[in-house]
């Protein structure tokens, strides 16, 4: 081969060009192994030859990286729209109930039968504007005294719908009762009796007298023809149980003290398997929202309950899952009290803190503290525990509390969890903070109390080997009746409707331009403030990669308006009605219960 022909070739852009290109190269090697000049251009091409293949395998990784991450972000989307799908699915199984009213129908109770079938198309209407999905069938069970023929001493209608009950109940006479005890425990029997399919089941109880037997009241005994009934309690007991294998939650409306003693015996049976909840309805008014709250309540019951196993399955790995305390996987020793600080040594540790910009994008930051923290938790969650801690700051000990996930798996699965709680805080508290910078258009501003989230941060605390830590969220301590005022499912606490923090979700749905909501509002309401003190949130958003499990994306933000009625504060700030909400009829009804209904005998619902 002649040397002064060696061209150098066009600038190959895939391996086999190169592969042709080194087989040149080789060729040129063998015939010019002693030519120096040759050698030197021999060189050059070698070089040239050797970083082109460096760069086509650069591209080649880095395309396959990106096809690679792309394929894992397409499977986790995939993956996070049918765990939502299911979720939405379960929550909507437990808009399925069964409601059985059990009445006394001797003469004193007629007006409180007329009561429940003047009322009762309405209530259904109302629970309906409330839970987009309810399938409710209504059963009655009518019982008078003993020694009656069957016709005559119940009334039964088995489950149906709303039409059917409101024809049968129309149809349904008071008759003397004799005496002042009723056959209750027949119409206990005749209840468990009914066709019960529902996943929500439940019983509401209401009558001014007691059973028959003298374990059932303090009566004289004139009072009762048959006070050897249920001599022994095994029928009453028997009954319970079965109750509560029918997973029947029992409602009382109590008119009278009579019945006392009789619940309390119902109560003993139950061996705390279930809870028979009681009620004044003394003045007839309270029955309506009696039964609206009993109903609302069981609905919100099951769905919480429901979201609390949700968070537990994705802890543990699948065929291992269990509900249960003891799947906790070390014995946990509470300490109420809060620790004698001096005995606890300071410990420097790392903390990471979340800022958020107008994009409402997160940056960490990195910071050192000086920390004590108590070796027992104080108190515990569904999925966390919570314990005393103490924070040196400016010279000063300040108090905190620190959680820490029950589930000790401590990997990066557990501080992504953690760092995902920081996220949605501190978006949260960013889009509150621009929230309680708004100027309503009319005077409405003095009922906008402001809003503040409590800002968590990660700590990594050093824990055996290098490298390994334990890690725990703190936030300062704050002391206050703590309320739940909505979840991330639609649910709102009616007894306190709490129209900032309503119409603040609304807002941020506005705000974001549809891609996130800020929902599951709870903490303290500082009345001298006019401030709400709020933590751990949810944000549903249309990125499913933020936020966490309770982040249901879009079907989350549909739940919140399917409930969400506009109030006054929505008006203020001209927010805009969204697709799925229904008509305003119901602020009628709702302020007709809260303002006649003030019991405060279910505001411990639905706490996480
Ligand atoms: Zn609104």
């Amino acid at each position: 081969m002649d040397k002064k022909s060696v061209v150098l070739p066009n600038i190959p852009s895939k391996l086999c060009d190169i592969a042709a290109l080194r087989q040149q190269l080789d060729a040129i090697e063998r015939n010019e192994k002693s030519n120096i000049n040759g050698n030197i251009s021999l060189e050059k091409i070698k070089k040239q030859c050797d970083m082109l293949q460096k760069e086509t395998m650069d591209k080649l990784f880095l395309t396959t990286q990106k096809q690679l991450d792309a394929q894992k972000s397409k499977e986790f989307i995939i993956k996070r729209t049918k765990e939502i799908h299911e979720v939405m699915q379960a929550i909507n199984n437990t808009e399925l109930v069964d409601v059985c009213f059990l009445l006394d129908c001797t003469s004193s109770m007629q007006k409180y039968i007329d009561e429940v079938k003047d009322r009762i198309l309405e209530t259904v209407k109302l629970l309906k504007t409330r839970f987009s999905f309810l399938n409710i069938r209504l059963a009655f069970v009518g019982y008078r005294d003993l020694d009656l023929s069957e016709e005559e001493q119940f009334s039964i209608l088995d489950f149906t719908d709303e039409n059917e009950f409101y024809t049968f109940i129309s149809t349904v006479v008071c008759k003397n009762g004799g005496d002042a005890c009723e056959d209750v425990l027949g119409g206990l029997q005749r209840t468990i009796n009914l066709n019960w399919q529902q996943p929500v089941r439940i019983l509401i109880h209401i009558a001014d007298g007691p059973s028959h037997g003298r374990r059932y009241h303090d009566l004289a005994d004139v009072c009762d023809y048959y006070l050897s009934h249920d001599d022994n309690g095994a029928i009453g007991y028997r009954l319970i149980h079965e109750l509560v294998e029918l997973g029947v939650r029992y409602f009382f409306g109590r008119l009278a003290h009579h019945t006392d003693k009789m619940i309390e015996q119902f109560t003993t049976y139950t061996e705390g398997r279930m809870t028979i909840e009681q009620i004044d309805v003394g003045d007839f008014k309270n029955l309506l929202p009696f039964i609206v709250d009993t109903i609302t309540h069981s609905i919100s019951r099951a769905t919480v309950s429901l979201l609390k196993n949700y968070p537990v399955l994705e802890e543990n790995p699948p065929g291992t899952h269990n509900t249960s305390k003891s799947s906790i996987q070390r014995s946990i020793v509470f300490d109420e009290k809060e620790p004698i600080w001096a005995n606890i040594p300071p410990k420097q540790v790392k903390v990471i803190k979340y800022e958020c910009n107008a994009n409402l994008r997160c940056k960490e930051v990195i910071q050192s503290l000086t920390l004590k923290v108590a070796d027992n938790p104080f108190a515990e969650g569904a999925l966390r525990l919570a314990y005393y801690g103490s924070m040196l700051f400016k010279g000063q000990w300040g108090k905190f509390v620190l959680k820490e996930y029950k589930s000790v798996t401590n990997g990066e699965n557990t501080k992504e969890k953690y760092l995902e709680m920081l996220d949605c805080q501190t978006v949260a508290d960013y889009l509150a903070q621009e929230f309680n910078k708004l100027s309503p258009i009319n005077n409405s501003t003095a009922m906008i109390k402001k809003i503040k989230f409590i800002m968590t941060k990660l700590v990594f605390m050093p824990q055996g080997g290098e490298g390994k830590f334990r890690y725990y969220t703190m936030e300062r301590f704050i002391e206050g009746a703590y309320k739940k005022f909505s979840n991330n499912i639609g649910y709102v606490n009616y007894q306190d409707p709490a129209l900032t923090l309503q119409a603040f979700s609304h807002w941020t749905y506005e705000r974001t331009n549809g891609e996130m909501i800020v929902v599951d509002l709870q903490g303290i309401d500082i009345g001298d403030h006019q401030t709400y003190l709020l933590t751990d949130p949810c944000i549903h958003a249309t990125d499913l990669k933020r936020f966490g499990r309770t982040n249901l994306g879009k079907a989350g933000m549909k739940r919140f308006f399917q409930t969400h009625v506009c109030n006054i504060i929505c008006h203020a700030l001209k927010l805009k009605r969204n697709k799925y909400q229904l008509d305003e009829a119901p602020i009628k009804w709702d302020s007709y219960f809260v303002n006649k209904w003030k019991s405060t005998l279910f505001t411990s619902v639905a706490k996480k």
